[in-house]
């Protein structure tokens, strides 16, 4: 891969070279694109590495997640929702000289047979099989110039909590309106900065939560009655999860902060959002001129609503203006006086 000041070259294995302006790696933990670009990637990996797959099994209840861990291994049995599937993550087998072994369908079962002793289970039908380390890294940059780094390939984390794939898609949705903007000339570059800006911190707190519930965790696992639920608090929905230090967050109640939802006239405000624009919602009358102008001035990247309805979610009182981002955070929250026109807001 190489760039210029106007575009970014890939070659593919193939021989094939691709350009364009610009390029996002997207291409997981061990990113090709990352390592191309020379950013480190710090951190640490357990030593020990887990199986994982897909299985069919019998004989065991599917309103349950499922787990056996002893001191010397553990296995997990999920059923994956809308499937007769369920994902089976384990310790992994070793041969007589204490080498790994790879994953198979009969080192599934000896292994659960050793450490769940429910007799009549028999696992079959696996659709893949892998292994997994777990790891606690992240890129020192999520930008060099045209390219960007994405998901696995900026971050990656323990599975407590399940946020590995939710991180990558929120670092997919904060990237992909920013340089929509860009790439349509709406938007300078600069508002590209704002993408590392805005998601590298939110990847380190990812990384010590998400360390930290692993540990809680694996501790609740030697108390008897204590199950996974333990591993989810508040922070673990994401929920909370803001950009408040951010250059794009414009003072006032909640800016950088993910825009609630509430009730606006016979839809969601989470519906009203989506769709990847901008929706300025509007609080009392004298909000009124400021929303019909400025659906005038950008029809295409605003869209406006009256939101009396949605006070109390957004703590307003008066008549105010929240500016709502493409992906669903504050981007301006201010008041309004009677008789503002947009170019006074
Ligand atoms: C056992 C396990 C359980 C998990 N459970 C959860 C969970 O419950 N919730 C959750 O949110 N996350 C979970 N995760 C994490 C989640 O799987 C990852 O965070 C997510 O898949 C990352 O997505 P990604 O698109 O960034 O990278 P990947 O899914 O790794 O995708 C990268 C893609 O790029 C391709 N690629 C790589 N290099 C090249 C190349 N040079 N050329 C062409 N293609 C290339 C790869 O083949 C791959 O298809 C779990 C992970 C594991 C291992």
């Amino acid at each position: 891969m190489a760039q210029d000041g106007e575009r970014v070259t890939v070659t593919l294995t193939d021989g094939r070279r691709l350009t364009a302006a610009y390029a996002v790696g997207c291409d997981g933990g061990h990113s090709a694109v990352r390592k191309a670009l020379g950013v480190s990637f710090e951190g640490s990996s357990a030593e020990e590495v887990m199986w994982c797959g897909d299985v069919e099994a019998d004989g065991l209840d599917r309103g349950y997640w499922h787990q056996w861990i002893d001191e010397d291994g553990a296995v997990l049995l999920w059923p994956i929702p809308g499937t007769t599937s369920w994902q089976l993550q384990s310790s992994l087998e070793r041969d007589a000289g204490g080498r790994p072994l790879p994953p198979s369908l009969a080192g599934f079962q000896r292994l659960f047979d050793r450490h769940a002793r429910v007799p009549g289970v028999r696992l079959a039908s696996p659709t893949w099989l892998s292994t997994y380390r777990v790891s606690a890294r992240m890129a020192g940059r999520f930008r060099m110039g045209r390219v960007f780094l994405a998901g696995d390939a900026a971050h990656v984390q323990p599975i407590a909590g399940g946020l590995g794939m939710n991180t990558g898609i929120q670092d997919a949705f904060n990237l992909g309106w920013k340089l929509a903007l860009v790439a349509r000339g709406r938007a300078g570059e600069a508002l590209l900065d704002t993408y590392d800006e805005e998601r590298r911190p939110v990847a380190a707190w990812t990384l010590k939560l998400t360390g930290e519930r692993l540990r809680v965790s694996l501790e609740g696992t030697r108390t008897a009655g204590v199950g996974t639920e333990i591993v989810l608090t508040e922070d673990t929905t994401t929920l909370r999860v803001g950009y408040g230090w951010s250059s794009l967050a414009w003072g006032g109640t909640g800016a950088g902060e993910r825009a609630p939802d509430a009730p606006c006239g016979d839809a969601r405000l989470y519906e009203v959002f989506a769709g990847g624009h901008f929706t300025l919602l509007g609080f009392g009358a004298a909000s009124e001129p400021v929303l019909a102008e400025v659906a005038a001035l950008f029809p295409e990247l605003v869209r406006t609503r009256r939101a009396d309805a949605a006070r109390a979610a957004y703590g307003v009182e008066g008549d105010a203006l929240v500016l709502v981002r493409p992906d669903h955070h504050i981007a301006l929250h201010t008041g309004v006086e009677r008789g503002a026109r947009s170019s006074t807001a």
